[in-house]
């Protein structure tokens, strides 16, 4: 690259970091600031400053290269370094189990209990009544089993490890027969044909996209079947001229050919949600009862839990599956048993659960209640007093996500805003910039934000974030 007259004199006037760093010891912004975040900070300044000369970048003229711009740039990227990566975050976009917003928000007595345990030695693995080394599950296991009726539980660090973990002991080397209709992608990463082809198992498929019999299973199964699988179709839904074998029939036809029936729940529930008015979704309970060998799910999805990949079963599934050292490999942490202990406890008393876990809370939430959140967000809006803000009410439906209820529309009211003069996607950019960042969505150029996921303490931080945001905007 040929580097023109113009840029070397540029180049020339660009500060040395050492002394920047000399300005920086004197100046009391950067008082107790690690060495560390200095000097990586001034070489970020001042290499990006070098590429954008090298670029011919029109924001680096002579002036932009004065020591004080300079600085003030370093104290831009020093903040941005001293600031949380991991930070909590404003969900306005009405997805209940959103798995990029982290999913669920765990009850005031699940937070409460791996806050104890966090910072105080626990009996993780120790068995308090004989006074020797226990089992790191036995704290959930037989509250598991109390509340799904299964004979045998464990639980590992996800759902995606729980199938894993289980594909691997039951069927590697062994063929696993699964409905067409039933090879699931789940957001990202997880697809059944690849979790199988990872676990050793062999996919076979049956049926059709739309349609899949007992007759297809029964004419798959030969000397190297391991496995009969059936996975939740939980982020969509097949519909029209479908049919589906239910558990029921699946069960028997591996009791006849003596092989074990494995379901993926993906997102289970103990909750049966028709109760509530609310779509069907098949819970934990029923495929136990429909005498399923071993049932997969996640902690984090209806649950309303912390992450974790929940299994239950049959005893003597379980007792092979726990010996795998898999299982050892996915193990999870003591924070998670904590959190998920407490949690579990609540569905001892579903009422209790609904009410309590924020996750079936929001998915149950009453519209007279969401409507009122709302007209407090547009109320507080609308006092800032701007004229260009521009504020109305849309009916809309909010999600339950985390591949849940894929079909189910919940109602809810929802405050649309406009800013003259600022785009939509400025506006979207700014929020999302916003300390705590709130996230919604763009429609129809309305910056749209579904009070259903806004939790009601931080109603007043969105309507801060707008009133500095129209205060900074030049009128
Ligand atoms: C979500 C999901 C998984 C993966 O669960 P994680 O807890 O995210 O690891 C697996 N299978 C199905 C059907 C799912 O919906």
């Amino acid at each position: 690259m040929q580097i023109s007259p113009d840029q070397q004199k540029l180049l020339r006037q660009l500060p040395g970091v050492d002394s920047l760093l000399e300005i920086i010891a004197k100046e009391a912004f950067f008082k107790g600031i690690p060495q560390t975040v200095l000097v990586s900070s001034v070489r970020n300044v001042i290499d990006a400053k070098r590429q954008a000369i090298l670029n011919n970048d029109p924001a680096t003229e002579a002036s932009s290269l004065l020591d004080s711009r300079m600085i003030d740039a370093v104290k831009k990227t020093v903040n941005a370094a001293m600031t949380a990566n991991l930070r909590r975050t404003i969900n306005a976009t009405g997805v209940v189990v959103h798995t990029n917003l982290g999913r669920s928000l765990l009850a005031p007595e699940a937070i409460e209990n791996l806050v104890t345990i966090a910072g105080r030695y626990s009996n993780l693995e120790y068995d308090l009544s004989i006074g020797k080394r226990g089992s790191r599950y036995s704290s959930v296991e037989g509250l598991i089993c109390e509340i799904s009726g299964a004979e045998a539980a464990l639980v590992v660090n996800n759902n995606a490890g729980a199938v894993l973990l289980c594909l691997e002991t039951i069927a590697r080397g062994k063929e696993v027969v699964v409905s067409r209709g039933e090879l699931v992608e789940i957001g990202g990463s997880f697809r059944v044909p690849d979790v199988m082809a990872k676990s050793g198992g062999i996919l076979k498929e049956v049926g059709t996209t739309n349609r899949t019999h007992i007759r297809d299973y029964e004419n798959a199964i030969g000397p190297n079947t391991g496995l009969l699988l059936k996975v939740h179709t939980s982020n969509y839904s097949v519909v029209g001229f479908t049919a589906e074998v239910t558990l029921r029939e699946l069960v028997d036809l591996g009791a006849t050919h003596q092989l074990p029936v494995m379901e993926d729940l993906g997102s289970g529930t103990f909750i049966d949600f028709s109760k509530y008015g609310l779509l069907k979704e098949p819970t934990v309970q029923e495929s136990v009862i429909a005498g399923t060998d071993v049932i997969t799910f996640s902690g984090d999805k209806l649950l309303g839990g912390p992450q974790a990949g929940i299994i239950v079963g049959k005893k003597a599934v379980i007792d092979s599956i726990k010996k795998n050292p898999i299982a050892r490999a996915l193990r999870i942490d003591k924070l998670t048993l904590a959190a998920l202990e407490s949690t579990l406890r609540l569905y001892r008393d579903q009422e209790k659960a609904a009410r309590m876990i924020p996750t079936l809370q929001m998915i149950m939430l009453p519209l007279d209640e969401i409507q009122k959140r709302a007209n407090r967000l547009a109320g507080g809006l609308k006092k800032i007093g701007d004229p260009r803000l521009r504020i109305r009410l849309l009916e809309q439906s909010s999600k339950t996500g985390g591949g849940a209820l894929p079909l189910m529309e919940l109602p809810s009211l929802c405050v649309a805003v406009q800013i003259e003069g600022i785009s939509p996607n400025t506006l979207e950019k700014m929020m999302r910039n916003n300390d705590p960042p709130i996230i919604a969505r763009i429609e129809n150029d309305w910056y749209v934000m579904d009070p259903r996921t806004i939790q009601t303490d931080e109603l007043s931080a969105i309507e801060t974030a707008f009133e500095n945001l129209t205060t900074r905007a030049p009128k």
